[in-house]
Order: C-alpha cells, then structure tokens, then sequence
C-alpha cells in the first residue's frame, strides 16, 4: 500500500542553458512519480533569485504544483512585496519562507531579521492566499545558542502564520523523532516534514553537511570513506541507507517527505520505488 503523505521534490534554478535543458529532461522523469509538489531554491542576496521565478513559472505551465523558496536577509519590504505579487499573478499558492544566509561581501541586512518576521509579512500582505512552508532543525540550527532556544524560535514561526514544515537533513532519527516529541510538548502541531538527502558522493556530502550544520553518523561516515572511488558500491549503500531512514521515519508517523534531489533524477527515484510511493 502506497504511504500517505505528502511527497515532494526540491531543484535548485539552473544557471546556465544546458543547465536548464537538464532540469527540463530531469522534470520530465520526476514529474511520474506524481510528487504532492516541487520546491525551487532562491539564492539570499541576488545571483539565482530571476531563475527561481523562471523555474517555478515553467514547472507550473508544465502542470505540476510548484513552490518556490522565498529568503529575506538583505531584502526590503517593497522587494518581497513585489516578489509575493509576481507569484500571486503567476497563480503560486505555496512558498517555502526563509531568513536565508547573509553572502559574503554583503553588508546591508535589510528590512528582515528572521524568516518569523517574513512570514508574518506574507500573511500581512496576502492573507491566506500562500500555503507557508518554514524551515525546522532537528539537529539544531549552526548558529542557535541552544536546541531550547532554537525550538523556541521555530515557534515563532508558526505563531506567525507557518502552515507546515521542511527540516534540514538528518541521518539519525532519533533527532527527529525527539524534535517532534518536543515540539508537540510546546503545543506546536503543523506536520514537519523530513528533508532528505540522497547519499551519492561522500567529498560533497561531507562539505555541505559541516556548512548546513548536519551530522553524518561516524558509522556511515567510515563506510562512505572506505568505498574511496568505488562509486557503484557507495551508492548501493547510500541507496540502503536512505530508504531505510525513510522507512523507518514513516513507520513512526512522519507526516511525508521532502527529498533534496540536487537536480537529479535517479537517486531520489530508486529510493521513491523501494519506499512503493509511486
Ligand atoms: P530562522 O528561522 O530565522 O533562524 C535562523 C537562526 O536565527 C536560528 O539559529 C534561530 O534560532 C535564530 N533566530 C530566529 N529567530 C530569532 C530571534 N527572534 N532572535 C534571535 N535569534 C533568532 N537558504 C537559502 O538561501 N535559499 C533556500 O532556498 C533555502 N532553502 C532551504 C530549505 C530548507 C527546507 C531548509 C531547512 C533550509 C534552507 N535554506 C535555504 C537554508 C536557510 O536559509 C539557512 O539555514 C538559514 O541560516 C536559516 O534560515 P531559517 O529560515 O531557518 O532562519
């Protein structure tokens, strides 16, 4: 029997034309597994903000429901408010809403300090018009002061106006499990969805997950290094891993799953039939 839940698929905006070529062929293939939606990422402070709007605009012409993120760090009230018009226009009813991260050489933080205050604007300018996703940490967020605090300010999320939420990639259930327990503890009960991220290269992995914060666990972390250039028998055991995390974390009660798939297609589509979610 086929899980419930909801079951979507996140692309970063391509930058250059093959770019875009591939993701319209990678669209193409992962638009049969029937995804509850697809998420597109937006670049704080400017270089991918234009081809987050194009991606999403294409996704939708295309027939599939499409969301984009929305970050808010270094930008003005009249920026988003024109960005939220453009969308409304485009028939959009879902936005992943962020704080983002400051890039480097960026002075100006702008009119937003954390993505509570950005979803408090959207709900102020457009009512109940946008389905609002926010980010949630279950390993805690890298520049939280405590995992306390940091639940604290997810709270603030929701009390502004969050109708759901995506975390950040994890490896050990139990962060989530526990995560969630904590949050109904505190009368928080939007559905929080697991992030997950495909294991295909370790040098990448083991780069994005120091930056974002993420824990990979010493006993995959050892494997993943001892399969060196052996990239057939790393992916099979990424494979073997990953769908056990997403068996497990529906057999627990996770409300569905929001896959990471860095423009790709195969590895979040092996991963979608061993789970039977087509
Ligand atoms: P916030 O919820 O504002 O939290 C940021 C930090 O500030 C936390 O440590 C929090 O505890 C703290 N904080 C919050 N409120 C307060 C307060 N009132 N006072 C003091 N401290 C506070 N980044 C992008 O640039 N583009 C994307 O498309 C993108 N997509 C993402 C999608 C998902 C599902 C996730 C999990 C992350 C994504 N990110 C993206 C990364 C995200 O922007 C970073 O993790 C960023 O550092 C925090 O964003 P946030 O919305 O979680 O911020």
């Amino acid at each position: 029997m086929k899980p419930s839940g909801e079951f979507s698929l996140e692309f970063f905006p391509p930058k250059t034309t093959a770019g875009a070529e591939k993701l319209r062929a990678t669209t193409k293939s992962l638009s049969t597994l029937n995804p509850s939606f697809f998420s597109v990422t937006f670049g704080a402070g400017g270089s991918t903000q234009d081809g987050t709007l194009e991606t999403v605009v294409e996704l939708q012409k295309s027939g599939q429901q499409a969301a984009p993120h929305l970050s808010c760090i270094g930008s003005t009230k009249e920026n988003i408010r024109q960005i939220l018009q453009t969308y409304q226009q485009e028939g959009i009813k879902r936005i992943v809403a962020l704080r983002g991260d400051m890039p480097s050489g960026m002075q100006e933080i702008g009119e937003f300090r954390y993505a509570n205050e950005l979803v408090a604007f959207i709900r102020s300018e457009t009512g109940d018009h946008f389905h609002i996703e926010v980010a949630a940490y279950p390993e805690t967020h890298p520049q939280a002061s405590s995992a306390q605090i940091d639940l604290t300010h997810f709270k603030q999320k929701v009390t502004a106006g969050a109708n759901s939420a995506i975390t950040q990639y994890f490896y050990n259930i139990d962060s989530y499990l526990y995560f969630v327990e904590e949050c109904k503890k505190s009368n928080i009960s939007i559905p929080i969805i697991p992030g997950i991220m495909p294991i295909t290269n370790y040098i990448q992995l083991a780069r994005f997950s120091d930056t974002c914060g993420a824990e990979i666990p010493r006993w995959i972390r050892q494997r993943l290094i001892g399969y060196g250039d052996d990239t057939e028998s790393l992916r099979a055991f990424g494979l073997d891993v990953v769908t056990r995390l997403c068996q497990n974390l529906l057999e627990q009660g996770a409300p569905g799953l929001h896959f990471y798939t860095m423009n790709r297609t195969q590895p979040t589509t092996e991963i979608w039939n061993h789970l039977g979610l087509t």
